[in-house]
């Protein structure tokens, strides 16, 4: 069977006032489709570096990333990311305070036929256990409400690949503990694959299916 993702020997540089500096090295990956797979490292190992590799927003140097049969990036090759089929959900991508929640999960859908629309939105919002939410503003709802509709919003243009960075950090310890499980509950039964992102060991032992530690120089 493919792989959902597969990555090869990827190399990411970054250039600098110094010269290059490396940030990922020789790094390769498989995500089977409906896992949760999780990277897991320090500050600095380069875990954002290799999300926003996947997501088509850095470039790399050498090696490649596959999602499914489709060829995504190489050093010849580097599809934009509105055609990659990744969602994303980071921690700093907060929900835009002047639209509601219905209208923040819309967002991603502008291009959808307008009938689609709100029933997808109802269907997301249900699942992320917030289907009374829809005309709600972000400051009407509690930090892990928002997170939840954060992910209604990712997951709503179907992504085959969601990438989530760091989602709970600005969470309390009792929030971020209950929402990791009912997150990678609402993944798990959506059957959505994803890419987890996190320092914290607890977080990464609770959500994922797979787990890759990232040394500092790895
Ligand atoms: P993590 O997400 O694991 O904390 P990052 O991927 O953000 O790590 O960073 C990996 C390394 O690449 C770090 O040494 C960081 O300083 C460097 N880096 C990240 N982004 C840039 C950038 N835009 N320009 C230069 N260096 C960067
Ligand atoms: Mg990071």
């Amino acid at each position: 069977m493919t792989a959902a993702l597969s990555i090869d020997n990827l190399r990411v540089t970054y250039q600098g006032a110094h010269g290059q500096h490396v940030a990922v090295q020789d790094f390769s990956w498989a995500v089977e489709a409906g896992q949760i797979a999780c990277l897991l490292g320090p500050s600095g190992c380069g875990k954002t570096t290799v999300l926003r590799t996947i997501a088509g927003f850095e470039p790399l140097s050498a090696g490649s990333i596959r999602l499914g049969d489709v060829l995504l990036s190489s050093p010849q090759i580097h599809l934009p990311p509105e055609r990659r089929r990744v969602g994303m959900m980071f921690q700093e991508y907060a929900l835009f305070p002047h639209l509601t929640a219905a209208q923040n999960v819309a967002f991603g859908l502008r291009r959808w036929a307008a009938a689609d629309i709100s029933p997808r939105v109802a269907e997301m919002l249900t699942l992320v256990g917030l289907p009374d939410a829809g005309r709600r503003y972000p400051h009407e709802l509690s930090g892990g409400q928002q997170q939840r509709v954060a992910l209604a919003r990712a997951m709503a243009p179907t992504p085959a690949l969601l990438l989530l960075d760091e989602p709970f950090s600005n969470l309390d310890s009792a929030t971020r503990e209950r929402l990791s499980v009912e997150v990678r509950d609402i993944l798990h039964r959506a059957g959505q694959t994803a890419v987890l992102v996190t320092h914290n060991q607890a977080e990464a032992h609770t959500m994922a299916d797979q787990i890759r530690v990232l040394g500092a120089h790895s």
